[in-house]
């Protein structure tokens, strides 16, 4: 069997096409995350990808990716593990060496040419290791100001020719730019161009899943609109670690250490089972 057909993250990502509903793929920054979304995962009886930033790697030499790959083995229901927006060759010739399922090659800090070049180049790379790959068609952009003036964010969006030449990196999945931004939104919320989504979903055209990157301060409603308009994979960070840094704000010091972490481990898992719920992806594993 192709080493693609057993890929969990695929897998995954598969059947949340088919079924049309939402994966949520959460940032973990420690233990107390990962044992939280696992913990949702199984109680929703949800499909998860657990996902972490390259620093992840560098702080814990690796231990924290194996440490989630190790509970994801264990879980009762899918878990994939996926690494978020590596973007430099290096941070992914560490990664294909750990128990990651799907990487993030994120080549758009460079001119579209390179990026391309590069980003067909690392893609290999991950799928001689049997690792499945996201990349970044346009350019999202961040930053605490949020939503940029028109004419900025215009130039980086993505355009249906950008899926063309994106799918035929052999990349798995994309994550479209359509008024989304990292980082905080700006005094009038996220402003997302659904007509230009769909151009991109029928571009797609169930070649590649898609992701949304980019969902801090999201309603449940415009999460529904987006896994109603084919959104496979949501990121999400604050959006289930939220009430988890207002319990650390409330209680450190207060409370002795192994409540204050057992508390944490239970926040994460409440906002995160709620979300599950929104995305739909309760009830499907
Ligand atoms: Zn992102």
């Amino acid at each position: 069997m192709p080493w693609k057909a057993t890929n969990t993250h695929l897998r995954i990502l598969h059947d949340a096409e088919k079924r049309q509903y939402g994966v949520i793929a959460a940032i973990a920054y420690n233990i107390e995350h990962i044992l939280g979304l696992v913990k949702a995962a199984s109680q929703a009886r949800s499909p998860l990808i657990i996902q972490f930033f390259p620093w992840a790697i560098e702080v814990s030499d690796g231990l924290l990716v194996r440490t989630a790959a190790d509970a994801a083995k264990r879980a009762d229901v899918p878990i994939s593990i996926h690494l978020d927006h590596a973007q430099s060759e290096d941070i992914i010739r560490r990664a294909v060496d750990l128990p990651f399922d799907s990487i993030m090659v994120d080549m758009s800090h460079y001119e579209k040419e390179e990026n391309l070049r590069k980003t067909a180049e690392l893609v290999a790379l991950c799928n001689e290791k049997h690792i499945a790959t996201e990349a970044e068609p346009g350019r999202i952009e961040g930053g605490e100001d949020g939503v940029m003036d028109t004419a900025g964010l215009e130039a980086c969006m993505t355009t249906a020719e950008e899926v063309e030449e994106f799918v035929a990196t052999g990349v798995d999945a994309l994550a479209p730019v359509f008024g989304n931004v990292h980082g905080e939104y700006g005094p009038l919320g996220p402003r997302l161009d659904f007509k230009r989504f769909q151009e991109i979903k029928m571009r797609a055209a169930k070649r590649v899943r898609l992701a949304l990157h980019g969902t801090n301060g999201f309603k449940p409603e415009l999460l529904q609109q987006c896994v109603r308009a084919g959104v496979a994979k949501i990121n999400v960070n604050k959006l289930v670690l939220d009430d988890y840094y207002d319990h650390l704000h409330s209680n450190t010091g207060k409370v002795p250490h192994t409540q204050l972490i057992e508390e944490g481990i239970e926040k994460v898992a409440q906002l995160t089972r709620k979300c599950m719920e929104i995305c739909e992806s309760a009830g499907k594993a």
